[in-house]
């Protein structure tokens, strides 16, 4: 009642309300929680609820609908599970589970919901996309033409990438597989590449890491961080990858380019037999359930070149999948292997003898990004796959007491430079031009005259020595993407002058 009401006018109001009131039974669908364990709730009273489902229980909490039986639902919680209990009501939301997209998450770490994670206040965001949205059909994509390049020089002069395709990391436990992908993001920074990191399953410390990483070299405005960590309920691990690539479509759809990384998909894929096996569903091959082949292909699926009618912007997917002892034949790397377009392979041995990133030259390939290599690189880049591979087995037979000649001397000391160059430190990314000059010097035997520790050396300086001396040259390449011959014989001139200042004596490597 306001102050200028009397009593009388304030019953009037009430009653002529009551009036309006239209008094009629309202049919509401209300099912009920009947077990609940593990993080699933079993829900009975749903007859019309479908696959996917975004389901809300008495309390608040959400869950979705993972399987469905004759009489009953599984439903995955999302929420803390703590105040849910058996008897509670739960009704259909009529929806599908969706995430904030848009700009405004870019530089946030947020959960697999777009709730902010990093202390800061809700993204201001104004759609709400589902997490699960068709992928774009073949007539709706272009092939993938341009490059997109990681900065690491073992990646882009041998196993090129385009934006828009899907390219696994695979390795085993510790070999430099976030390392990689995250160098790919921070080499992003002055590209027009936006970036979504997603991690499922990562312990918080090694998120943050990543994050921390990304802001130290300055990529962080350009990057979301979508985390659904080790603690996080089964259910928001097992969206995180779902929403993650729902958030980068947005700026593909947009007609931008965007670049996924999924750390990883062999937890994810142990997030959803976990699930499975809570919901019985039966169990097949290393007891994982009969749809994780499809649940992985439509995922990295959405990661597209698409047409330029429909605003020709990409995504571009780096999952992460782990091995054990290096099986790349198990079930869930073989499966990636044959969803992406090709993958890079970490080897354990490489990387304890400290060839970072280490990078397995024979099993890596890259099945579409070549063709989108830039012309320059791909003139220099050409022989230096054949030397590599050449040298790795001659340096085995050597290892055994083979007698060398001199033309096999000359490989072997050419293959060790080729070593030394693609051994490349973390967060040190090489311009397009950088790492045309290098293998170019190399391939022209530049570089012969250097003792191979002098390499690493020549690498660092590399970048600020053709600033200062050739800043032309830098932006010829990058102008056109081409490489003349005069061109290439002044970079070569380039980097043998700074070959010269290192080791002005000219000694020859042992
Ligand atoms: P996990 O299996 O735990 O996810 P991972 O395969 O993602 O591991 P990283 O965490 O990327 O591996 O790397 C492991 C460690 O190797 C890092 O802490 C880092 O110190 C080192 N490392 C990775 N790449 C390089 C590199 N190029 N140069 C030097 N050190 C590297
Ligand atoms: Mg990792």
């Amino acid at each position: 009642m306001t102050d200028d009401q009397t009593p009388r006018d304030w019953l009037e109001t009430r009653r002529a309300r009551l009036a309006q009131t239209v008094l009629a039974p309202e049919a509401r669908i209300v099912g009920q929680v009947a077990r609940l364990a593990d993080g699933i709730a079993e829900v009975t009273g749903l007859p019309d609820t479908g696959l996917g489902a975004l389901l809300r229980c008495e309390n608040g909490a959400y869950a979705f609908a993972h399987s469905l039986d004759r009489d009953l639902i599984d439903a995955v919680l999302l929420d803390d599970t703590t105040d849910v209990a058996v008897g509670d009501h739960v009704t259909d939301t009529g929806d599908v589970m969706r995430v904030p997209v848009g700009a405004a998450l870019l530089g946030r770490v947020v959960d697999p919901l777009g709730r902010p994670l990093d202390g800061g206040p809700a993204p201001e965001t104004h759609d709400l996309w589902p997490i699960e949205r068709p992928a774009p059909e073949i007539i709706d994509r272009d092939l993938v033409s341009a490059p997109l390049e990681t900065g690491v020089l073992a990646v882009d002069s041998l196993f090129a990438l385009g934006r828009g395709q899907r390219e696994l990391i695979v390795g085993d436990r510790s070999t430099g597989k976030t390392s990689l992908a995250v160098d790919a993001i921070i080499n992003q920074k002055d590209t027009d590449v936006v970036c979504v990191y997603v991690a499922v399953g990562q312990r918080a410390s090694a998120v943050e890491r990543v994050v921390e990483a990304v802001r130290d070299n300055g990529a962080l405005d350009r990057c979301i961080f979508v985390v659904g960590g080790a603690a996080a309920a089964p259910g928001l691990q097992w969206i995180a990858p779902f929403a993650g690539m729902t958030m980068a479509e947005y700026f593909r759809d947009n007609g931008q380019d965007a670049l996924i990384v999924i750390d990883d998909l062999t937890r994810h894929a142990a997030t959803h037999r976990e699930l499975a096996l809570l919901t019985r569903e039966p169990p097949g091959r290393e007891a994982y359930p009969g749809d994780i082949f499809y649940l992985h292909a439509r995922l990295l699926e959405r990661a597209a070149k698409l047409a330029s009618d429909l605003g020709g912007g990409s995504l571009t997917a780096l999952p992460i999948a782990e091995t054990d002892a290096g099986n790349l034949s198990a079930y869930i790397p073989t499966n990636l292997i044959s969803i992406t377009d090709g993958q890079i392979v970490l080897n354990s041995h490489l990387f304890s003898a400290n060839h970072r990133p280490a990078v397995d030259v024979g099993l890596s390939v890259s099945r579409v990004g070549g063709k989108a290599q830039k012309p320059a690189l791909r003139a220099v880049s050409g022989r230096v796959r054949l030397d590599y591979a050449q040298f790795q087995e001659l340096e085995m037979f050597t290892r055994f007491g083979g007698l060398p000649n001199t033309r096999v001397k000359a490989q072997i000391a050419r293959g060790e430079r080729i070593r030394a160059l693609l051994s490349q430190p973390r967060y040190s990314g090489l311009r397009l031009a950088d790492q045309v000059a290098l293998l170019a010097a190399l391939a022209d035997g530049a570089l012969d005259t250097l003792p191979v520790t002098s390499l690493p050396d020549l690498r660092t300086r590399l970048p600020r020595w053709l600033d200062d001396t050739a800043a032309g040259l830098v932006a010829q390449i990058d102008d056109s993407g081409a490489l003349p011959d005069a061109l290439r014989r002044s970079l070569v001139a380039a980097v043998a002058a700074l070959a010269r200042q290192i080791s002005p004596a000219g000694t020859t490597s042992p």
